[in-house]
C-alpha cells in the first residue's frame, strides 16, 4: 500500500484547513474508502479523519418540525431512532435494506452520501476505467454490465451510484449542509451528485476541503409518513447492492393522490428522481393502472447500456409495487431486515 499522512483534527475549521491540500480525502468509518485504499483504486497521501469532530453526531430537531442529522451519526443508529422512523419511514426502511448490520453500525451518514461506485471494472485497477484513471478507456462497455446504469449514462461511463439510503432522501428533497473555503451552504441532495458526461471522475459538486457537516429534512416531508415505502430487489437478501429499488411518497384523500414523490436506486449515476411520474400521479386515483403509467414514464428515457435491458422492465414493476405498497399505508413497524419484493403478502413486512 502507498504511504500517506494521518491527521486527526480537533475541529471542523482544522479539518477543512487539512484536507484543501492536493491529495487529501475525509475518512469516516472507512468502510468503504479503505477498502478501496487496500485495493490500490484511492491512492490519498492524507487522510482527514474527521470521526473526532465535535457535534457531527447529534440528530436535532429543526424550528420548522423538520430533522438536522449530523454527517457522524452512523446509519444504524439513525434507522432506529424512533423520532427518525416516524416521521421519514421509508428512509429508515432504505437503512434497512443497506449493507449488513455490521457495516450499518458503523457506516457514518456522510459516508453513505459520497461512497463510490461498484463497477467491478473500477475496482480493478488491471481495468481501463474512465472514473479511476480519466482517459483510459471504460471496460464496462462490452464487458460484464447487466448492473449499469439505464438513466443518465454516458459513452464514458456507465456506473450507477450504490447508496440505498439516498434514494428516499432525493424524493424528499433533503438537503446537504456543506462547510468550505467559502463557510457554510447548503445544496439539494438531488444536485449533489453529477451525471458522468464527459468527466465521470468528477462524482458531486464539491471542491477541496468540502467537508458534509449534516443533512436536513424539512416538516413538510413528514406528510408523506402514513403512505411511504422503499423497495429493493438484490441478488441475496442478507445483504446485496441494489440491481433497482424505488421509494414511493404518497399524500391521499378518498383513494386520490394530492402528492407523490417517487426516485429510483440502481438505475443511474446518482439517485434517480422521477419527477414524470410524480406529475402524472398528482390528482390520479391510487390505482394499479395508475401506477403502471406512472412507472413507464419514469423509465420513459431509459437505454440500456449493456446487458441491461432487463433493468428498465424491472425497475417498472419495482415501482409499481412500491406504489401500490405505499397506498396501502406504512407498516406499523419497520422490520429489521425489509421484506423481499418478491412477497406473495402485498403491504405486508416480515419481521426478522
Ligand atoms: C460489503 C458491503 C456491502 C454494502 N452494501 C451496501 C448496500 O446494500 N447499500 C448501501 O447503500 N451501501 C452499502 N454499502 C456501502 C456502505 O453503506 C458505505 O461503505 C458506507 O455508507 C460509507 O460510510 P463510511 O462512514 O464508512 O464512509 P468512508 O468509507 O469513511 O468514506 C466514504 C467516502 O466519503 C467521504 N466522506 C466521508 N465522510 C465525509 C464527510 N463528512 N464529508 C465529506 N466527505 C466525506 C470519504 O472521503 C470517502 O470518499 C456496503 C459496503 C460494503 C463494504
Ligand atoms: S462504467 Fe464507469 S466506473 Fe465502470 S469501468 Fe466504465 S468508467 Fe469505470
Amino acid at each position: 500500500m502507498k504511504s500517506f499522512d494521518y491527521v486527526r483534527p480537533a475541529s471542523i475549521g482544522e479539518a477543512i484547513a487539512a484536507a484543501r491540500a492536493p491529495g487529501a480525502a475525509y475518512l469516516a468509518a472507512g468502510t468503504n474508502l479503505l477498502d478501496l485504499m487496500k485495493g490500490g483504486v484511492s491512492r490519498p497521501d492524507r487522510l482527514v479523519d474527521v470521526t473526532h469532530l465535535p457535534g457531527l453526531d447529534t440528530i436535532e430537531k429543526l424550528p420548522d418540525g423538520g430533522l438536522r442529522i449530523g454527517a457522524l451519526v452512523r446509519n444504524a443508529d439513525l434507522a432506529h431512532d424512533a423520532a427518525f422512523a416516524k416521521a421519514y419511514p421509508a428512509v429508515a426502511e432504505a437503512l434497512l435494506s443497506g449493507a449488513s448490520a455490521q457495516l450499518r453500525n458503523a457506516a457514518t451518514v456522510g459516508g453513505n452520501l459520497l461512497q463510490r461506485t461498484r463497477c467491478a471494472y473500477f475496482y480493478d485497477v488491471a481495468s481501463a476505467c474512465n472514473k479511476r484513471a480519466p482517459g483510459s478507456g471504460c471496460d464496462a462497455r462490452g464487458g460484464d454490465n447487466d448492473m449499469h446504469a439505464v438513466l443518465g449514462w454516458s459513452d464514458g461511463c456507465i456506473a450507477t451510484h450504490p447508496s440505498d439510503f439516498c434514494v428516499p432522501l432525493v424524493a424528499l428533497d433533503a438537503m446537504v449542509e456543506i462547510e468550505g473555503n467559502g463557510g457554510r451552504r447548503q445544496v439539494r441532495l438531488e444536485d449533489l451528485h453529477r451525471l458522468p458526461g464527459a468527466t465521470p471522475q468528477q462524482e458531486t459538486v464539491l471542491e477541496a476541503g468540502d467537508l458534509i457537516v449534516a443533512l436536513n429534512l424539512s416538516a413538510e416531508a413528514c406528510n408523506f409518513a402514513s403512505h411511504a415505502r422503499y423497495l429493493k430487489v438484490r441478488e441475496r437478501t442478507s445483504y446485496a447492492f441494489a440491481i433497482v429499488s424505488a421509494a414511493a411518497h404518497l399524500s391521499l384523500a378518498n383513494g386520490r393522490i394530492e402528492q407523490a414523490r417517487v426516485a429510483l436506486g440502481g438505475v443511474a449515476a446518482k439517485p434517480w428522481r422521477a419527477r414524470e411520474a410524480e406529475a402524472l400521479l398528482a390528482g390520479a386515483e391510487a390505482t394499479a393502472q395508475n401506477f403502471r403509467r406512472a412507472a413507464e414514464a419514469a423509465l420513459a428515457g431509459a437505454k440500456p447500456s449493456g446487458d441491461n435491458a432487463f433493468k428498465i422492465e424491472l425497475a417498472q414493476r419495482i415501482l409499481v409495487r412500491a406504489l401500490a405498497l405505499a397506498s396501502a399505508g406504512t407498516p406499523e413497524r419497520i422490520p429489521a431486515l425489509p421484506a423481499s419484493p418478491f412477497s406473495i403478502h402485498s403491504g405486508a413486512l416480515h419481521d426478522a
